[in-house]
Formats: C-alpha cells, sequence, structure tokens
C-alpha cells in the first residue's frame, strides 16, 4: 500500500511525455488513472499496458481546448470509479519563436491550450472537488517562466498566467478542500520540441534535449510525491531542472 494506493487520477496530454510517464508511475502504484489527449491510439496502447501490468486505466479522448471535452474526461472518472481525486493538467504546446516573427497563430494555439486548457480542467474538475470534499489540482508550468529567454516570452506567458491563476485559486480555496501544485520543469526529454515550427529555435531545442534533458520519469516523480502527501500538506511550487540547466 502506498498513498498513492486507490487514488483516482485524471491526466491531461497523457499520450506522450511527461503526462505518460505519469500515468505509467502512478498506475504502478495503485492508483486508478483516466488517460486524456487528442492521439487516442495512443492511449489505448498505454492503457492495454497498464492494464497488462495489473493497473487500472481508462482512455477519453480530450482536446483540452474544448470545455466540454473536459467535462467528459472528469465525468468518466467519476462515473467509472465513483470520483475524481486528482487533475494533472498538463497538456501543453511549445510554438516558440521570437515575438517580432508574429506568429499570431500559434500565439492562440498556445494560449488555448496551455491557458484556456487548465482552464477548462478547473471548470470541469472544481464542481466535482467541492461536491467530494477534496481534490487536488497539479499543473505543468516551466522553468521558461522563472528565466524569461529570447524566443520564448509568449510560451512563458502562458505558463505564468497558469501560476498566477493557481496561487490565486489557492488563496479563493483555504478551506482545506482543493491543494493546488504547479510544477516548473526545465529541459526534459520528450515530443515537445516537434511542436516547435520555427526551424532554427526546434533544432537548438533539440540540441539541448539531446545534450541535458532529463527523463521524463523525474517529473512524473515530483508529482507523485505532490500527490502522495497527507491531505493536509500542500506542495505549493516545485522546480526540477538538469543539474546543469543555466
Ligand atoms: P509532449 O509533446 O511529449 O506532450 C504534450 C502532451 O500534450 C501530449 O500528450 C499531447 O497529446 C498533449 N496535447 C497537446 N495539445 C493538446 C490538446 N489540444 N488537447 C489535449 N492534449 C494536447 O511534451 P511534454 O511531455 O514535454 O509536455 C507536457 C507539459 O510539460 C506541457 O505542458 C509542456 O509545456 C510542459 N513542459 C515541458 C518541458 C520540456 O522540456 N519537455 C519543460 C517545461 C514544461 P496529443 O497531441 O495526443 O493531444
Amino acid at each position: 500500500m502506498t498513498a498513492i494506493d486507490g487514488k483516482v487520477v485524471a491526466i491531461t496530454g497523457a499520450s506522450s511525455g511527461i503526462g505518460e510517464a505519469t500515468a505509467r508511475l502512478l498506475a504502478g502504484r495503485g492508483a486508478a488513472v483516466v488517460l486524456g489527449a487528442r492521439r487516442t491510439q495512443r492511449l489505448d496502447e498505454l492503457a492495454r499496458d497498464i492494464r497488462d501490468r495489473g493497473g487500472q486505466a481508462l482512455t477519453c479522448a480530450t482536446d483540452v481546448t474544448r470545455r466540454a471535452d473536459l467535462d467528459r474526461l472528469v465525468g468518466r472518472a467519476v462515473a467509472e470509479f465513483g470520483r475524481l481525486d486528482v487533475l494533472v493538467g498538463n497538456a501543453g504546446i511549445a510554438k516558440i519563436g521570437p515575438v517580432a516573427d508574429l506568429d499570431v497563430d500559434g500565439w492562440s494555439s498556445m494560449i488555448d491550450v496551455n491557458l484556456r486548457g487548465v482552464l477548462n480542467g478547473i471548470a470541469a474538475a472544481l464542481p466535482v472537488f467541492r461536491r467530494q470534499g477534496h481534490g487536488h489540482l497539479v499543473t505543468t508550468v516551466s522553468t521558461s517562466g522563472l528565466k524569461i529567454v529570447p524566443t520564448q516570452a509568449i510560451y512563458a506567458a502562458t505558463k505564468n498566467a497558469v501560476r498566477t491563476l493557481l496561487e490565486g485559486l489557492r488563496q479563493e480555496s483555504t478551506d482545506g478542500v482543493l491543494r493546488t501544485t504547479a510544477i516548473s520543469p526545465g529541459v526534459v526529454r520528450t515530443e515537445l520540441v516537434d511542436s516547435i515550427d520555427d526551424v532554427q529555435v526546434r533544432e537548438q531545442i533539440r540540441r539541448d534535449m539531446n545534450a541535458f534533458a532529463i527523463d521524463p520519469e523525474a517529473v512524473a516523480r515530483v508529482i507523485a510525491f505532490a500527490i502522495e502527501q497527507p491531505h493536509d500538506v500542500e506542495i505549493g511550487e516545485v522546480v526540477i531542472r538538469p543539474t546543469v540547466q543555466g
């Protein structure tokens, strides 16, 4: 038995990278996981693999930019497992590049996925958490919001908007029902680099990833650490980065 055993956890962006690693780790420690993303084939393969190892996993096609999809994801957890203990709002994209390139569509996509996606998750999960009397909201923000660097201004802005949002929500939720956790990873070896359209920036990030990125399992362990604390203990913010990252 672990403190994660029996918890019901919904994860957005579960089809690869940090979300997938988190699903595997939590399911391995006894959580029932509900996996959301758009690439349903990847989700189905992951769920099958988790079940083959004796875990509990369900999938739910989820585009976080759509409010109704988040309602369905949360509803699926409640319908199948009776409640939702944790929502990991992890889906994200990085359409990074210089602001002067005026990639307005890329900016909008990042706002829609990275910020509105988290808001849609909150709108779906908060009423359930309040009804249950407990709930935990975990999000994946970024060190790019802590050390602001060229080409990442809008991406960092979406991540810092979420950081601000969670702190505000925390201040409004001191009755003990809700825990909030914002995790800021540095460079992590995932498919995120593929969502970068600017070729030069993409290749630079790919070089960094190849040179010193940490594995997504490291972030998953932090998420597990936040979840496994007793309910009166809230891990508010964690920064996790490669030891050599500047
Ligand atoms: P991946 O690209 O491997 O994973 C991103 C996940 O987000 C995928 O599962 C993808 O699934 C999902 N996603 C993207 N758009 C949507 C959407 N509209 N609706 C639902 N799901 C969506 O990258 P990471 O694992 O690295 O990214 C996870 C989070 O970590 C992101 O929020 C990212 O910003 C953050 N992060 C990553 C860092 C890194 O260095 N890798 C550093 C700091 C933060 P699908 O395409 O199937 O929908």
